[in-house]
């Protein structure tokens, strides 16, 4: 099989699981060699990486700080001399009418999604000026496109980051830098099935989960859609949404779907 990253270097934030995960295994599985950022240092990534025969730094990284951010972006560069993808993924979610939401929530969704983003970019991207070359995929969502009851936060985060996509790219596009947003489904991971990602915990999003499940994509398409985002077949593709939904977002009734009391 083509290993098109192959040399390459690829940082991806929110990689400990899901679609974070997903992405890194299919960017080993292409050859690059990978920086798998989380809260906490994401080893069983590191090792599915490790598995196709390159390498993986498992980095702790909070994207709601900026020094943590720079911090691995210089542990890139010292490690493997050069970063060519960027991946913006972190992201969190919760769930309540948007009169009931309180202000750390709503803030703290914004900071993690939107600031956080930014963050990643603002460290990443002088080295990719530098070298003149590079790609950067920022993963919305199909609520970048349409808002879902009960997730006015998430819904606002990820609109906002079609803005931040344009701007990138438009501001990029003079050093050959790429900025694209991939617009993820409903993906089979543990946001969605159970969760765990610490802010959904109230019982209507348990019950959105369990709705959504049932029609959940595996975390592999927005891999392999993303691997071929980053590579040269792309190479004239830049400040773009690209939706990886199974055509969700052009079904009728979409907005409807799942209903949640
Ligand atoms: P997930 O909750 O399974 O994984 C997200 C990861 O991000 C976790 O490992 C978590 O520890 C990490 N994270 C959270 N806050 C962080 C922070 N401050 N700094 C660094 N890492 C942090 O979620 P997922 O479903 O894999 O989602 C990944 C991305 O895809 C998110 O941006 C999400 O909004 C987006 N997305 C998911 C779906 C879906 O259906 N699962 C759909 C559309 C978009």
């Amino acid at each position: 099989m083509e290993r098109r990253h192959e040399g390459r270097v690829v940082l991806i934030t929110g990689a400990a699981q899901g679609i974070g995960q997903a992405i890194a295994e299919r960017f080993a599985r292409d050859g690059a060699n990978v920086i798998a950022g989380d809260l906490g240092p994401p080893t069983e990534t590191a090792r599915l990486v490790e598995a196709h025969g390159v390498r993986c730094v498992a980095a702790t990284v909070d994207v709601r700080r900026q020094s943590s951010l720079d911090a691995v972006v210089a542990e890139a560069l010292a490690r493997f001399g050069r970063i060519d993808t960027v991946v913006a993924n972190a992201g969190i979610i919760a769930a309540a009418p948007l009169w009931e939401m309180t202000d750390e929530t709503f803030t703290s969704i914004l900071d993690v999604n939107v600031a956080g983003s930014w963050r990643t970019l603002k460290a990443a991207t002088p080295s990719l000026i530098e070298r003149g070359s590079g790609s950067v995929i920022v993963i919305g969502s199909i609520q970048s496109r349409v808002a879902r009851k009960r997730l006015a936060a998430y819904t606002t985060s990820k609109h906002a980051l079609l803005g931040l996509v344009k701007a990138a790219a438009l501001e990029l596009a003079d050093h050959n830098v790429r900025v694209n947003a991939v617009l993820p489904g409903v993906i089979a991971t543990p946001m969605v099935a159970n969760s765990t990602s610490g802010h959904a915990t109230d019982e209507g999003f348990r019950r959105m989960a369990a709705l959504r499940n049932r029609s959940a994509l595996d975390p592999g398409v927005i891999g392999a859609a993303i691997s071929w985002l980053a590579s040269d077949d792309a190479a004239e593709i830049t400040g773009v949404e690209l939706p990886v939904d199974a055509g969700s977002l052009i079904l009728p009734g979409v907005n409807e779907f799942p209903v949640v009391e």
